[in-house]
């Protein structure tokens, strides 16, 4: 067992130092790169290291690392030699990734008989170095997305977002995952990569850092949006903020991660290829393929192929639209449909409502209304926040004098002006509720507004949008939503674009991230459609420790995952009771029995008094009070007759009496609080 760790942590090292020799010398040709590689693995070593230095391609600092790596193998020999002198011939278990590469391709066949012999204890010596990887959030479900990737002694996360409450979550802010693994292991954290800006990636990033002090890397889009976040957390000031851009690579201990442009509704939105001594991993972050995006590039295709090529372990890939066939339509679509309705709109007033993350649907609006010599408003704080940065990085770029303040906008006619706002999700403090519920301080909606909802209810959020169109169809605007018209295209991969995706990289293994159980599943089959084994395909659970090494992919524990729930300042500390405990109250309200009675004599002083809220209006359910009443007065003198002191006892029996009493006649459970004051 000690020589399986040993072999794991000079696999990683080593995989760490040819890293290094790549980073710092990028110059080197492929055909070096993988004699590098080999260089570690085949017997000669010392010999190789020496034509590696006079080739002056290696840093000092790097060769003297070598050597003592070289030193170590050898003594590794030597022991397990003297342990297992059968074995003495096999090469040391140390080697680099480069080559694992070329085993992962094996054929599904051959894989299965590797995958029976594990059964053996035997063959667990076979195994290279593994590659642990665990979801903390984002599987069976659509958020909080957060991915561990560890190996030998180093560990990093990718995306650290958050998840908004459902219903049964009363008075919970956000949730985020929790993190108690990854402190377990905080001392080889390395730092957290992110895929791009939206919420469900970067919301829970001002919480992690509060606990963990590690580099961020991100675009710049990306870091520019958590920049927003940590200074709201006063948090800015000691982030160690790092912009990467696209084909760049980031070192983290043995393993490295290599930026990959994708398209999404959000600008600079990355994948990474995650370099690992166990292989090569492509986490495509959410995604689709836009042949003509609005600005920032295509999808780098080129690259995913190459690392197919080239050999891909694994692929965790968005399963968002899984279910959806062909392909996702491109942004410029809504453009054209933009163009359209504005001009029917004829004198109205439009409104506008989208995600403010979505920058190039803010950008078609604005080129759409410059051409047509309208004005912009923005309305909305996330808006508002969210345009202004990407003004300031240069994502968004608005004509002079099209932008103007929302409280001018009411000044301007109708017809010259558009306003943009929050509230595409029906979310009941937005600027469109507030716009439907005539109760905005800005705008008031009327038979002259012209409104287009441009985004498509989130699942859970349905009603909500109903309600909204609703309201707003009353007070006599034009609504125009996705259904009429192609005024939304969903910024994630439908079936074809996944498939493009498997058959680019050709991964080993594919594990579904970024979607409900169904999403993943269906994911799943559609790689088997294209010819995978399913057992090389996981639909896995927050929590599951995935180990993928040169034999097969398994699952081989749990790490606690779950919800954490931020309320106000408390992170965590709403757990299952307090939230079962607003359940009640919100559903079924809350009685309180309040009685003192005196200590020594036991006798009530005063009540017992019922007082309820949310329970019955308690002038029309007098009678109903007043037996309520007597019973708590029943059961308390009875036990105080008795002799009985223990105060929980009365109280639980006052709980049980009177809820049962309760529930016969209302066939309601409001939560009963007995309170006893006790007097001296
Ligand atoms: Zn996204
Ligand atoms: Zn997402």
């Amino acid at each position: 067992m000690a020589y399986k760790q040993k072999s794991n942590d000079l696999d990683a090292t080593l995989a760490r130092l040819m890293s290094d020799v790549i980073i710092t010398n990028p110059s080197i040709s492929n055909k070096t790169q993988e004699r590098k590689s080999e260089l570690f693995s085949s017997e000669p070593i010392e010999k190789e290291i020496k034509k590696e230095i006079e080739k002056k391609e290696i840093k000092k600092e790097t060769v003297k690392e070598v050597k003592e790596i070289v030193k170590e193998i050898k003594e590794f020999k030597e022991e397990k030699a003297k342990d297992n002198p059968e074995r003495n011939s096999r090469r040391p278990a140390a080697r680099g990734g480069m080559i694992r590469r070329k085993e992962s391709q094996k054929p599904a066949k051959s894989e299965n008989r590797e995958r029976t012999q594990t059964k053996n204890r035997d063959s667990s010596s076979k195994r290279k170095t593994s590659l642990k990887i665990i979801s903390l959030g984002g599987l069976n479900e659509i958020g909080k997305n957060m991915y561990v990737y560890e190996c030998g002694n180093d560990m990093f996360v990718v995306d650290c977002g958050l998840a908004f409450p459902d219903q049964d979550m009363p008075g919970v802010d956000i949730v985020i995952a929790n993190t108690s693994y990854i402190e377990k292991h905080a001392a080889k954290l390395r730092g957290v990569l992110v895929t791009h800006g939206h919420e469900d990636h970067i919301g829970a990033i001002p919480y992690f850092l509060k606990n963990f002090d590690v580099p961020i890397y991100a675009t710049r889009l990306t870091i520019g949006l958590i920049e927003g976040k940590l200074k709201e957390h006063g948090l800015l000031k000691n982030a160690k903020l790092n912009i990467i851009t696209h084909r760049q690579t980031v070192k983290l201990g043995c393993m490295t991660a290599e930026a990959i442009r994708v398209n999404h509704s959000i600008p600079d939105s990355v994948a990474f290829a995650i370099h690992t001594p166990a292989g090569v991993v492509v986490h495509t972050g959410d995604f689709k393929m836009d042949y003509s995006p609005i600005k920032g590039g295509i999808i780098d295709l080129a690259r995913f192929a190459e690392l197919g090529n080239k050999g891909v372990l694994a692929l965790l890939s968005d399963s968002t639209n899984s279910e959806r066939p062909g392909y996702t339509m491109s942004e410029s679509k809504v453009g054209e449909s933009f163009q359209k309705l504005f001009v029917s709109a004829g004198n109205r007033r439009i409104i506008i409502a989208s995600f403010a993350s979505n920058i190039h649907r803010v950008q078609q609006i604005v080129d759409t209304a410059a051409k047509l010599d309208r004005k912009v408003a923005l309305s909305g704080r996330s808006m508002i926040n969210v345009v202004s940065k990407a003004i300031e990085l240069g994502y968004l770029s608005v004509p002079k004098g099209v932008l103007v303040d929302i409280d001018d906008a009411v000044k301007i006619p109708h017809e010259k002006i558009i306003i943009v706002t929050t509230g595409s999700q029906g979310e009941p403090m937005s600027a469109l509720s507030r716009m439907a519920a005539n109760d905005h301080k800005d705008v008031s909606v009327t038979e002259d507004d012209f409104i287009i909802i441009s985004a498509t209810p989130i699942p859970g959020n349905e009603k909500n949008v109903t309600k909204v169109v609703n309201d707003l169809l009353r007070l006599g605007a034009k609504v125009i939503y996705e259904t009429m018209y192609e005024v939304h295209v969903s910024g994630h991969a439908c079936q074809d674009e996944l498939k493009l995706m498997l058959t680019l990289t050709k991964p080993r293994y594919l594990i579904p991230v970024h979607g409900e159980y169904k999403h993943l599943k269906r994911h799943g089959e559609i790689a088997v459609d294209l010819g995978m084994a399913p057992e090389n395909i996981h639909v896995g659970e927050i929590g599951q420790v995935i180990e993928i090494d040169n034999v097969d992919m398994r699952v081989t524990g749990t790490v606690p995952a779950g919800q954490v729930m931020v309320d106000g300042l408390g992170v965590g500390d709403v757990g299952s009771i307090v939230l079962r405990d607003r359940r009640i109250l919100s559903q079924e309200g809350l009685i309180i029995v309040v009685s003192s009675i005196h200590r020594d004599s036991g006798k009530i002083l005063s009540g017992p008094d019922i007082v309820s809220r949310g329970f019955v209006y308690v002038r029309e359910s007098e009678e109903l009070m007043d037996e309520a009443r007597a019973i708590a007065v029943k059961i308390t003198q009875e036990h105080l007759t008795k002799g009985v002191r223990d105060w929980a006892v009365i109280k639980q029996a006052i709980r049980d009496e009177m809820g049962g009493f309760i529930y016969r006649r209302t066939k309601r459970s409001p939560m009963i609080l007995p309170v006893i004051m006790v007097v001296n």
